[in-house]
């Protein structure tokens, strides 16, 4: 008999996906890995929409019980560090984080995470909060009332992600920085913390025009996220463009498996090389 969760789950994922991501399994297993501390990517627990970042919470469960029982969890805090500091003492590390803010943080993840001590950073977009106007995708926000209850679990810090979810590498010094000092400003007035860890949205850090957003980012934050699927190298990583791995549905249990692991380092490469035969599918 047929799992019926996951005979759904598997047939919601695009073909393409699926065949990139089997081609990505063959990849990872030849290629070799790079011995470092991971940080995990979600974004939603509770398949409440049809986002492919909105997982179960059975497979979320499932994973954090993984993490708990075979590797060493530790804070965002603690890998800086580790990084900073040279202690190389401690074995490799897995860091859990989520990004934007929805209610589903406070009301599915949190509870399991809580279930097996895990610590985790969210990464807020403080507008939505605010506005309390959904995320794309249906994602409803999370309020301020519960974030202060998420934060009295002790397992919770608050990093920033911007205040309106804006994409830094399009627009300007000024509304970048406007972006930062409010998020900033907001978390600080409604929580009583000060953010000192940011998330680039759409993990997008292209300053390559020089308008100064990196230095901004260095400047107010202890170490700032990217996307990457790879491991950070303790010794060899800018903490400003630290890498993570974004959990998607579409990875399944082997896919995590590998993320957490340090694996799947060639994911986007093969997402690449599918999207071009799929274009070239369009135009013909
Ligand atoms: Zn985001």
């Amino acid at each position: 008999m047929v799992n019926p969760a996951q005979t759904s789950a598997t047939t919601e994922i695009p073909p393409s996906r699926r065949v990139a991501k089997r081609l990505a399994f063959v990849l990872d297993d030849v290629r070799p890995k790079t011995v470092g501390d991971v940080v995990l990517a979600y974004h939603r627990v509770g398949a409440r929409t049809p986002s492919p970042v909105d997982m179960s919470a059975s497979m979320f469960e499932r994973q954090m019980a993984h993490l708990r029982a075979a590797h060493d969890v530790m804070t965002l805090d603690e890998l800086d560090a580790y990084h900073r500091f040279g202690k190389h003492s401690r074995q490799f590390g897995v860091v859990v984080t989520f990004d934007d803010g929805t209610a589903d943080f406070v009301d599915v993840a949190l509870p399991i995470l809580a279930r097996y001590a895990i610590p985790v950073t969210l990464y807020l977009a403080t507008g939505p909060v605010d506005s309390q106007r959904n995320f794309p995708a249906n994602g409803v926000p999370v309020s301020w009332s519960a974030l202060r209850d998420a934060l009295s679990t002790g397992l919770v810090t608050i990093g920033a992600h911007t205040h309106t979810h804006r994409m830094l590498d399009r627009c300007s010094l000024a509304e970048a920085t406007a972006e930062i000092d409010t998020c900033i400003a907001r978390i600080e007035d409604e929580l009583g913390v000060t953010p000192t860890h940011f998330a680039y949205p759409k993990a997008v850090a292209s300053d390559e025009r020089g308008r100064g957003v990196d230095a901004l980012v260095r400047d107010r934050f202890d170490t700032a996220a990217i996307a990457g699927t790879r491991t950070n190298v303790r010794g060899a990583t800018d903490r400003w463009r630290l890498h993570r791995s974004p959990i998607q549905n579409a990875d399944l249990w082997e896919g995590f498996r590998r993320k957490v692991d340090g694996g799947m380092q060639t994911e986007d490469d093969v997402r690449r090389v599918i999207n071009l035969v799929r274009y070239r599918g369009k135009t013909a």
